[in-house]
């Protein structure tokens, strides 16, 4: 069926009607879908080096060393360290800034739990504020949990979202405190005209295979300050001092695990990394195009966005007026033959809700005396219920998500529309149970 605007067909499908979305891209991932001659042509120049390992051989043979120079001036930064997944970028960051045992990190309520998990790996202490409309850390609730023990604030630029990054620096710099952004979801976001993860003191990325450029897996630290990158790369190789032989500048030895990236990994990475600015490019477009239909329609309200600009655009979200009508708009979305979700439910496990970071809210680690919580020279006074965070469960509640990859045809949107249209105002006409 085709609609215009003047012959809306307000049958729903939910309703046993024709879907009217057409032209579903074929993948919803970012990365991945790019994958072509060019990344092929570039693992297979590291396979035929035969040396897959970044230490041994001049920088420029060096995919890994290679990436990192490139990363680092796209991001705006003096340093930049790869990594093997994100969540040792954030360990690494969190090193790099000198968080210790038992000190408090403030992270958001909203964000994959290897946000908290990064926390104690390093035996601190992950302290869980509230996001705001715009499912972004909210700086009026960082200010309200910073206590003596606080160090360091993790802002987590959420499905491409910038955080409101001015006032969470101002109370950083107010607060003496550190911040490590966390850019898993938001590589080649901007704030301010800046690059996300060269705003705070230190950024940590994801190259996993879901985020918005992939090595398969792996991960990259960025920082402005020489200490903090030394201090990082210390501990990702334990020998890194060894290896570094007449280049080691630094000041400091520790010790280090193991987060080094493959040179097979990184050369993916930065084959992809090519490809980022028009991802980018088209995945705004069609966010814009999405948006500007789609704002004004009664009963619904878009997700607050800190910086137009620098938004990724991976998805649009909206919120409605209930948890009740969210789940029914979602579902009537999906009838009609796109992609969209509400965004909490207590019953589905979703890693990313405080809600359901089990380990966290019952405080299990794999330590058998406790530790970070447990520990008798520093005890902790930090508690967690599922009830702490309610305007972050609140605003989940309330909200419709709808993924947006760079495969998506004018078409595929102009139907997205439609449906979003004829939804909405079929949901403010019905009357839901509250919740
Ligand atoms: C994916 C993700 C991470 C962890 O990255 P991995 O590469 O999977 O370790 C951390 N934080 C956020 C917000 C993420 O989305």
């Amino acid at each position: 069926m085709a609609h215009d605007n003047t012959t809306l067909d307000h049958r729903l499908a939910i309703d046993g009607n024709e879907p009217c979305v057409t032209d579903p891209p074929s993948s919803y991932l970012h990365g991945p879908q790019e994958i072509g001659d060019e990344e092929v042509a570039a693992v297979t120049a590291a396979l035929r080096s035969q040396h897959l390992f970044r230490f041994g051989k001049p920088e420029e043979a060096s995919p890994t060393a290679q990436f990192e120079k490139h990363f680092a001036a796209a991001t705006g930064v003096s340093h930049c360290l790869a990594v093997n997944s994100g969540t040792s970028a954030l360990i690494c960051g969190l090193v790099g800034l000198g968080v210790s045992s038992g000190d408090e990190v403030i992270i958001p309520a909203y964000t994959y739990i290897a946000t908290a998990a990064a926390v104690l790996a390093v035996r601190a202490i992950p302290v869980i504020a509230e996001i705001d409309d715009s499912l972004t850390l909210d700086p009026r609730d960082v200010e309200e949990k910073i206590t003596e023990r606080t160090v360091a604030i993790i802002p987590v630029h959420m499905r491409g979202m910038p955080c409101r990054m001015a006032e969470l620096i101002e109370i950083a710099r107010r607060r003496d405190l550190r911040v490590l952004e966390d850019c898993a979801q938001a590589n080649g976001g901007a704030y301010g005209g800046r690059p996300l993860g060269s705003i705070g003191d230190a950024g940590a990325f994801s190259l996993q295979h879901f985020k918005i450029i992939t090595a398969g897996e792996g991960g990259a630290v960025t920082a402005q300050e020489r200490r903090t990158f030394e201090r990082a790369a210390t501990h990702h190789d334990a020998a890194y001092r060894f290896w570094m032989k007449g280049h080691w500048t630094g000041e400091e030895s520790f010790l280090g695990e193991n987060y080094r990236m493959s040179d097979l990994n990184a050369a993916l990475a930065l084959a992809q990394l090519g490809k980022r600015h028009r991802i980018l490019d088209r995945l705004r477009s069609i966010k814009h195009r999405l948006v500007l239909a789609i704002r004004n329609l009664p009963g619904v309200r878009m997700q607050d966005v800190p910086d137009v600009a620098g938004d990724c655009g991976t998805s649009a979200v909206f919120f409605v007026d209930g948890p009740a009508k969210a789940k029914w708009v979602a579902e009537a979305l999906r009838a009609e033959g796109m992609r969209a979700g509400s965004m909490f439910d207590e019953g589905i496990p979703d890693r990313h809700i405080y809600y359901h970071w089990d380990y966290v809210m019952l405080k299990q680690t794999a330590d058998r005396h406790g530790y970070p919580w447990r520990d008798p020279s520093r005890p902790c006074h930090v508690e967690y219920t599922r009830d702490m965070c309610p305007r972050t469960l609140s605003f989940l509640g309330r909200a419709v998500s709808v993924p947006l990859t760079q495969a998506m045809t004018d078409r595929h949107i102009d139907g997205c529309i439609t449906a979003i249209e004829k939804v909405t105002r079929a949901a403010s006409e019905r009357v839901f149970d509250s919740p």
